[in-house]
């Protein structure tokens, strides 16, 4: 069967939702995802409106023999979730959010934004950790591990899910829990999109908010060096309720940094302290002691803002590329090489920036998830190249490169983030999981044999 000759309206007459094809008005907004890179065709856009859509969508598509790709919030660099040709299932519709307070749980849309859910669970001062966007997807994020503010503190996204609705490669819908399909949760807990859609995260809350305490401490270019050395002495040290994100990126344009300063590139501390502003204070002060910043911005904040405030520098459309690495320590050839490569940054936008895992990250089993990486203390590191324009993007493709390879050698642990990286190949998925990816591929060749869910990190079912 040729494409031309693929019955559209057959699929629309099995949906709740609507159907958005070639030539629609909403056709372009529909295919659009957050890399303004990424300009793809895809055969037609399914808005699901349940689960039911999404498993007609799948049927449909393997009826016909057309390929799929699952939409969250469109974050990924790689735009993993649209293709040209391709039916593209789209889950925004399934963004909704309810909370049980009592039973600290959430059951998440498998479409929701990490806004959605901040928004639902601080009403009653509860959150899970997640990402430093909000309008990223719960979906990719979780599915692929998901790492930000609270991880210190309360570990992965991943390490509080703990039930799943999955619509499966042949249109099965399912629930995998502790009790049903317990291969298939271990798996979905950091192995992405591979093994079905998701349509509903079960999440178990943890306490937090709402509100917090936050510091940037911002310094010159010529202080990267010590910044990096301070890092190294002092996060691995400091109570788990405080996290520290740092790296190199330009000064905001805002109302709080010098005017001489605004845009110009530098270093930062991003500090947020869950522990109340004693403890923060003290954590400051133990910066201030080795570092004198150029400027320094510290606030209480709700959570919800804290999840908000660098989603304008990253909005959507902007042209991106991001390449990532695990560093076992910050050694001082680590560091030579941020000295050499941050300089040469060229947009104000890019930016270098590394998270601290341990805490609450480090006390989960290896094996518990299938969460690609060790859970022992060490360093993640996004290398993010960003352009308003698209003639920026080369250049800025470039220094990701070239930073990333001038790392390798040093970074003292093989592979990345699932979630951190555009390009990835067979061997890269290896240095990912490790000896998991042999279980992956088992539990993907019982769900997914015949790799209908490859757009992705793909997992390839055993043999
Ligand atoms: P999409 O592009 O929609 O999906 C990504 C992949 O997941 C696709 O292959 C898609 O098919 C699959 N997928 C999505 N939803 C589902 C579902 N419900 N069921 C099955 N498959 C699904 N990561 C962090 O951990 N911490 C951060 O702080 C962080 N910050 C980020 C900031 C920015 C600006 C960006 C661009 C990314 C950030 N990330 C972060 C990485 C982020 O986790 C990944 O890009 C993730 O893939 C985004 O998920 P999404 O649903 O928005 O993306």
């Amino acid at each position: 069967m040729t494409r031309t000759s693929i019955d559209l309206d057959s699929l629309r007459a099995r949906l709740d939702g609507a159907l958005v094809v070639p030539g629609d008005a909403g056709y372009d907004e529909a295919r659009r995802v957050w890399n303004g890179a990424i300009d793809r065709r895809p055969l037609a856009v399914v808005r699901c409106a349940s689960a039911e859509d999404v498993s007609a969508a799948v049927i449909f598509a393997r009826e016909v023999g057309v390929e799929v790709t699952v939409r969250g919030g469109g974050h990924h660099p790689a735009g993993t979730s649209v293709a040209d040709g391709a039916l593209l299932i789209d889950l925004r519709g399934l963004g909704g959010v309810r909370v049980d307070p009592g039973e600290r749980k959430a059951w998440v849309g498998g479409g929701a934004l990490l806004a959605d859910l901040d928004r639902a669970t601080q009403e009653y001062g509860l959150a899970i950790p997640s990402g430093v966007v909000s309008h990223t997807g719960v979906g990719g994020l979780t599915l692929g591990g998901g790492m930000g503010w609270l991880t210190r503190r309360a570990g992965l996204s991943i390490d509080h899910l703990v039930a799943a609705q999955v619509v499966l490669a042949d249109g099965r819908i399912v629930r995998a829990d502790s009790q049903t399909h317990t291969e298939l949760l271990w798996a979905l807990r950091g192995g992405g999109g591979n093994f079905g859609v998701v349509t509903e995260f079960e999440f178990t809350l943890h306490e937090a908010g709402p509100i917090v305490e936050y510091a940037m401490l911002f310094f010159g270019l010529d202080q990267l060096g010590e910044m990096l050395r301070v890092v190294r002495e002092l996060v691995p040290e400091l109570p788990t309720d405080v996290n520290v994100i740092f790296g190199a990126l330009n000064a905001p344009p805002a109302p709080f940094v010098p005017e001489a300063v605004r845009l110009q590139p530098g270093c930062a501390l991003m500090v947020t302290g869950f522990g109340g502003v004693e403890q923060h204070q003290e954590v400051l002060d133990l910066f201030r002691k080795r570092l004198t910043p150029v400027f320094e911005m510290v606030t209480p904040m709700p959570y919800v803002a804290l999840q908000q405030m660098i989603d304008e520098p990253n909005e959507h459309g902007v042209y991106a590329y991001e390449k990532g690495t695990r560093i076992a320590e910050l050694s001082d050839a680590v560091i030579e090489q941020f000295l050499e490569h941050v300089p040469r940054k060229q947009s104000p936008l890019s930016l270098a920036l590394c998270y601290r895992l341990d805490g609450a990250f480090s006390a989960v089993d290896d094996d518990a998830t299938a969460f690609g990486g060790p859970r022992a203390p060490h360093y993640q590191l996004f290398l993010v190249g960003l352009s308003p324009v698209a003639e920026g993007l080369a250049a800025e493709r470039d220094w990701v490169r070239d930073f990333w390879f001038g790392l390798e050698p040093h970074s003292g642990l093989a592979g990345s983030y699932v979630n951190g990286q555009v390009e990835i190949d067979g061997s890269e998925l290896r240095a990912i999981y490790g000896a998991k990816l042999d279980r992956l591929a088992a539990v993907k060749a019982t769900y997914d044999p015949y790799n209908v869910f490859h757009y992705n990190a793909n997992i390839v079912p055993a043999s």
